[in-house]
């Protein structure tokens, strides 16, 4: 790609400089495995060119100070001559945030992968950023303990990928975004300081809450090299009510019923609509009750005493029909519950393995909008000679609508692009919004202006000059920068 003038490049004195920091097993330059790396789960086909690293590192932890002091040397290298550093987790992202847009250092962090601490009295965990997520979840729970973050991805997915795009997943509605997790964060800056934001602490007004500002912010802002997450008690009982629907608005309706008649909180809420849950059942040769229905939509319920969930799942249930469910499947052990949420996680690789040409979006609106959301998308569908498949975090109003296109039209880019702005000006008008946890990274930034009006897109601006005024940590990402710089890359 052509390289705009404010960068410097990756000469083979800065791959001797940087084999210096890391080894030369650290290094990379072999153009089939920075290829590899230089993606996420956005396909290459919807990017006008590839894009790539011009070299690829692997800051190891072989020892505690040594992997941040790595990560600290490579920026200090980086921002003296101006070169482009995108950090990469395992690259399961949807929006490019992990693509290296300008070319420059990929920094991957799948060798700084230790769970540093498990402190039992201050419940939390320290941990490296390539920590994979289920980890994570798995070792908290060894020691009776629950970590909220459970994005569907989180089998593959890093704690520092989650961090920098705030994922979401399954249990937001009750335990928050994977920021909500966050209590503190070890920060590489641009010019290569090492900086804490936060603390074993629950409280903290003492300046400005950094550590929420780093979270979402796309590697755009400073590097995360560690990070303490929030730990809570793990309920000790758990059900997931599976719950088929005539219409995908009668499941949608009976959302906000569970609340304010059932006076429950479950820890999930999830939708999956019939042509998703097809997807999914063709995927993985399976097949869940009643899947001729529009819509399923997957309740958990949790606690510590047996009969108060008991007594919830009854409750939920009994709502459930009354409100025109056709049935109601109660999962309360390993086996059914893993087969539901198998299906539910699988639903996202399942569209991209069937269809070629897809918008994978992930819109947020108010959550009495949902039904107005999905009766646009159906239009639009009519519209555009195209399919939908919409499912997600319907607890929180984020709906994961998937255009899918089952021709093969010549045009078929310009078609989605038609399309998806078409999508987002009725989620704008519905008072929603364009991502509610995969990020906007490379993918998403032009539609920014859509939903950011002038004043918070300048605030954007100069919050990124003053954490990286050279401007080199991830960008063409997020934050428009200057008009130069976007012309020539991103
Ligand atoms: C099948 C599937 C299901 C998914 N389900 C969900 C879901 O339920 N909820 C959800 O929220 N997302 C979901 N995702 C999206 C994706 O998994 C998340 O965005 C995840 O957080 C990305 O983590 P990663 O380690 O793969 O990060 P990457 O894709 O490698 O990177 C993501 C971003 O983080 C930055 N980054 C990575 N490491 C660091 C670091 N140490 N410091 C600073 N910046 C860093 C990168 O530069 C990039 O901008 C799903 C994806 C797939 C493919």
């Amino acid at each position: 790609m052509k390289e705009p003038s404010r960068f410097g490049t990756v000469t083979p004195e800065v791959v001797e400089q940087l084999s210096a920091i890391l080894g030369t097993g650290g290094v990379s330059v072999d153009g089939e495995k920075i290829a590899a790396y230089s993606r996420d789960e956005v396909a290459e086909r919807f990017w006008d060119r590839p894009y790539r690293a011009e070299v690829l590192v692997f800051p190891e932890s072989t020892g505690h100070a040594e992997s941040t002091g790595h990560v600290s040397e490579i920026l200090r290298l980086a921002n003296e001559r101006r070169i482009p550093v995108t950090p990469r987790g395992a690259g399961t992202g949807l929006s490019g945030g992990a693509v290296p847009a300008f070319g420059g250092i990929l920094v991957s962090f799948e060798r700084m992968n230790r769970i540093l601490e498990l402190d039992t009295e201050n419940l939390c965990m320290t941990v490296e950023p390539g920590v994979i997520t289920a980890e994570i979840t798995r070792a908290a729970r060894k020691a009776g303990l629950l970590y909220a973050g459970d994005p569907c991805s989180g089998d593959a997915s890093f704690i520092g990928g989650n961090v920098a795009e705030n994922a979401g997943g399954n249990k937001v509605i009750k335990y928050g975004p994977t920021g909500s997790s966050v209590l503190a964060l070890e920060v590489v800056l641009a010019d290569g300081s090492v900086t804490w934001f936060g603390g074993k602490r629950r409280k903290d007004v003492t300046g400005y809450d950094f550590v929420h500002l780093m979270v979402g912010s796309e590697g755009t802002l400073g590097i995360i090299t560690k990070i303490v997450l929030k730990l809570l008690p793990l309920p000790a009982f758990g059900v997931d009510l599976l719950i088929p629907f005539p219409t995908v608005e009668a499941a949608i309706r009976f959302v906000p019923r569970i609340a304010l008649e059932g006076r429950v909180t479950p820890a999930s809420i999830e939708l999956v609509d019939h042509h998703s849950l097809s997807q999914a059942e063709k995927f993985l040769n399976t097949q869940l009750p009643f899947d001729q229905a529009a819509a399923h939509l997957i309740v958990q319920l949790e606690g510590n005493d047996r009969e108060v969930v008991a007594d919830e799942t009854e409750r939920v249930g009994k709502l459930a029909l009354e409100k025109g469910a056709l049935e109601v499947f109660v999962a309360d052990n390993r086996s059914s519950r893993d087969k539901l949420w198998k299906a539910r996680k699988s639903v996202a690789e399942a569209i991209m393995v069937y269809y070629q040409n897809y918008a994978k979006e992930d819109l947020v609106v108010p959550t009495d909008r949902v039904p107005d959301l999905l009766f646009a998308v159906d239009a639009l569908c009519r519209k555009w000679r195209m399919e939908a498949a919409n499912y997600g975090h319907v607890g929180d109003g984020n709906i994961h609508v998937n255009l899918l296109m089952a021709d093969d039209r010549p045009h078929w880019h310009e078609d989605m692009e038609q399309a998806r702005q078409e999508l987002y000006e009725t989620v704008r008008q519905l008072g929603g919004t364009l991502s509610g946890e995969h990020g906007i990274g490379l993918k998403r930034k032009a539609y920014l202006p859509q939903f950011l009006d002038a004043p918070q897109l300048e605030l954007m601006r100069r919050v990124k000059l003053a954490f990286d005024p050279n401007g080199i940590l991830n960008p063409g990402k997020l934050v428009f920068w200057d008009k130069k710089t976007e012309e020539a890359g991103a």
